[in-house]
């Protein structure tokens, strides 16, 4: 019999909530981790991730959206840590725009409370926000943030609890099925296990080179700026978080001031602007005209926001070609293996349901959940 029931590649996000599941079902799970726990040389760092119901992406993301909420709330219980802050959210843009048309949608197909604001509204509930006449928001309530470090620490923290044995600077090189399982090999050691969860982040085009999906890896900035006129106005429970399309389709995205007065209010640009990298090449720098594009931007929107810049951090995005994740089976190794990967900038949210769904398929091949939109196989060409 092998040592381990279950390996788990990887502790970031998507890994430690798998892990932390696993252990909680009774599996004896052992967690190999490149870096130390919860470290920012991957895509779970910079504070603050946006979460929300009303799901612009796809209706069939939410009813994942409401069990991820459930067991946010779970994990906050269980580990005593305040994770979430519900500040809610506004999806901007002009009405017919995808963040705002897509959000509508998704609140009207399942039922979700929400409030359509015109700009005169928007601007004299949120006075930072300066939407022109014509554009409008979605507001929903129930959005808000996550803290991403915090997250990841309690699933690390929970998985220990269940008795997992989580190894940290230990990449794994290599792994191969063996019997009826896998035997993984790292710089320190090899071991043998019944099953693997692969959860290697911004590390799949290498390690998950054989499962069909293109998943293209991608700089992205968060910018955090000190409010001209300090961050009263910012202060989380009067400001919102928000997704902010104009009228050619860029998006950008932002956060209230969580980090007391001199921590600033962070943005970024969602999706866009995302120079190609791998994470040994990405440019960690980050740059005068980006800065000044960023601010350029906030003119229109948020003319408040960019005071001085507090400071600027790099992430990797990993994309799929239509930007849905990749969960399932391993497909050249569905008895071995489970994978989750390109989750496409979108994914935090998601880290707690995901976690239950990798620890149903790692277990029982099968899962509850909706899941037949992040079938790799949506990917593989056509027999010729
Ligand atoms: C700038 C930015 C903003 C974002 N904003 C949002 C948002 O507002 N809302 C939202 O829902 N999502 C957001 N996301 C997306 C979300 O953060 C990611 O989808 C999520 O963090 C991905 O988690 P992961 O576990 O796949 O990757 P990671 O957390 O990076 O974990 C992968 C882990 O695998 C480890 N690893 C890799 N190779 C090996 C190996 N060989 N051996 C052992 N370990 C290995 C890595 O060290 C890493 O710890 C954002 C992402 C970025 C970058």
């Amino acid at each position: 019999m092998p040592a381990h029931d279950v390996i788990v590649l990887g502790l970031g996000g998507m890994g430690s909530a798998a892990a932390a599941h696993l252990a909680a079902r009774g599996a004896r799970v052992l967690g190999l981790e490149k870096f130390g726990p919860v470290h920012p040389h991957g895509s779970s760092h910079g504070g603050s991730r946006i979460t929300r119901q009303s799901y612009f992406e796809d209706p069939a993301y939410v009813p994942l959206l409401l069990r991820a909420y459930e067991l946010y709330e779970r994990l906050e219980r269980d580990t005593g840590r305040r994770i979430a802050l519900y500040c809610g959210g506004v999806m901007a843009g002009p009405p017919d725009s995808r963040t705002v048309a897509g959000a509508l949608r998704s609140a009207e197909r399942w039922g979700l409370p929400y409030e359509l604001l015109d700009a005169r509204e928007l601007r004299r509930r949120f006075p930072t926000l300066t939407p022109a006449d014509g554009e409008v928001g979605l507001y929903e309530a129930r959005a808000g943030l996550l803290r991403p470090e915090r997250t990841v620490a309690a699933h690390l923290q929970l998985a220990t609890r269940h008795g997992a044995d989580l190894r940290f600077e230990e990449p794994v090189i290599r792994w191969e099925p063996y019997r009826d399982g896998v035997r993984v090999h790292t710089p320190d050691d090899t071991y043998t296990a019944g099953h693997l969860v692969v959860c290697p982040g911004a590390w799949a085009p290498r390690l998950l080179a054989d499962i069909g999906v293109p998943v293209r890896i991608e700089r992205q900035i968060m910018y955090w700026f000190q409010p001209r006129g300090g961050t009263g106005s910012y202060a989380p429970d009067r400001h919102p978080v928000y997704i902010w399309e104009d009228a050619a389709g860029s998006q950008i995205y932002g956060f209230p001031a969580i980090d007391g007065p001199g921590g600033g209010a962070k943005v970024a640009f969602f999706r866009e602007h995302g120079a190609p990298c791998t994470p040994e090449t990405i440019d960690r720098t980050v740059h005068d005209h980006e800065v000044r594009a960023m601010a350029a931007r906030l003119d229109s929107c948020l003319p408040t926001l960019p005071g001085a810049l507090i400071k600027a951090v790099t992430c990797m995005y990993s994309t799929t070609p239509d930007e849905h994740f990749v969960i399932a089976r391993h497909p050249a190794h569905p008895g071995h293996a489970t994978v989750a990967c390109g989750f496409s900038g979108h994914g935090f949210k998601f880290v707690t349901v995901v976690g239950e769904i990798l620890a149903d398929l790692a277990l029982d091949g099968t899962t509850r959940h909706p899941v037949a939109l992040f079938d790799p196989a949506r990917f593989a060409s056509p027999p010729a």
